[in-house]
Order: C-alpha cells, then sequence, then structure tokens
C-alpha cells in the first residue's frame, strides 16, 4: 500500500553531491521515511549549490572526450560566430537537448528515429580525441547529475553523447534532419550564442 505520508516531522536530512554533503531540515515522513521536500529547504539548497558554484567552478564541469572531426566540424560551424569557442556552443547544444528535446517525448523519438548511425559511429569511434572540459550553470548540473543517476552513466559520458548526437543533426545532409535541426534547434541555439 502507498504510504499517504500523515505522520510528519521535522528533521535535518543529508544530500551528497559532487562529494559534498549539504545538509538542512525539511518534512520527513515518520512511516515510510520520505523526505518531502517544501519549497524552503530547495531554496537553501539552490543557495548552497550557488555557494559552491562561486568557489568551486571545477564541480560544475563535465570532463569531455572529443574526436578531431568533432571538435572541426564545430568550428567550421562557429565560422559565423566570431569569438564563440566550441565550449560554450557545446554548453549551448546541451543546454537546448534538455530543455527542447529531452522534455518532449515526440522530438525526442523522431531525432532518435532520424539519426544516422553510421555518422554516429563515424564520430565515436575516432580514436584521436581531444579533452574538453565544459562548464555548466547550476541549475543544468542539478538536470545533469540527476539524468546521470537514472542512466547510471557518467555527467560527461551523457554530455559526450548529446553532442555527438546534436553534431550529427547539423553535419547531415539528410532532409528530414536538417528540416529537425531548423524547426527544433536553431533558433534557440541562434539565441544562446548571441547571448554568449
Ligand atoms: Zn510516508
Amino acid at each position: 500500500m502507498e504510504c499517504s505520508h500523515k505522520n510528519i516531522s521535522t528533521k535535518k536530512v543529508k544530500k551528497e553531491i559532487f562529494d559534498m554533503i549539504f545538509e538542512a531540515k525539511t518534512s520527513v515522513c515518520s512511516d515510510c521515511g520520505a523526505y518531502l521536500r517544501d519549497n524552503e529547504y530547495e531554496r537553501k539548497y539552490m543557495h548552497w549549490l550557488e555557494g559552491i558554484y562561486k568557489e568551486r567552478r571545477d564541480k560544475f564541469q563535465t570532463q569531455c572526450h572529443f574526436s578531431k572531426n568533432i571538435i572541426s566540424c564545430a568550428e567550421a560551424y562557429l565560422a559565423d560566430y566570431p569569438g564563440i569557442s566550441p565550449t560554450v556552443f557545446m554548453r549551448a547544444l546541451v543546454t537546448i537537448y534538455f530543455n527542447v528535446v529531452d522534455r518532449d517525448e515526440k522530438k525526442s523519438t523522431l531525432l532518435e528515429s532520424l539519426l544516422d548511425p553510421e555518422i554516429l559511429e563515424s564520430f565515436t569511434n575516432d580514436k584521436d580525441r581531444k579533452k574538453i572540459n565544459i562548464q555548466f550553470k547550476p541549475n543544468m548540473m542539478i538536470e545533469l547529475i540527476a539524468v546521470s543517476e537514472f542512466l547510471e552513466m557518467s555527467p560527461s559520458a551523457i554530455v559526450e553523447e548529446v553532442v555527438v548526437k546534436l553534431m550529427t543533426v547539423i553535419t547531415s545532409h539528410d532532409q528530414k534532419l536538417r528540416e529537425f535541426w531548423e524547426n527544433e534547434i536553431r533558433g534557440y541555439l541562434d539565441m544562446f550564442l548571441k547571448a554568449a
């Protein structure tokens, strides 16, 4: 039977993130032990994270490895955006993917069905790789960590996968992928890169 959380008490709870511990009081169900995080708890958590964001930027970075092939495709795309580095571009791709594609089941299913496995593989199997650190804002990092816990993959592996997918879309000559790019991604990316 599902617990209806009737016996609530306030307790100090711990949450581990980035090998650090966040501690705050919140409502806890005495019957099932569930943490019922209220707005006050979430507010304190975000405040705590922003403090860490200021002092420990390294915790908000993912260390990725990309094929030289992908990096040169990114640089070619960025020829129209002077001053934007591939790192900023990749962060934009990941943020747009999670906010636009991943949240919408129709769009994510469509994208998966259109991706060309051969091009994906050519980007993934390239042994000639370069390390790139991509830094995220607290909100995006929280989402990445949640996804990584769910999929049991590291945040870096997820970022690599998303970048490879979207670079495949960018470099594709397939009509449907071109349309997906024009309709779903390009506008957001333009906005993101102009603001960067
Ligand atoms: Zn309960």
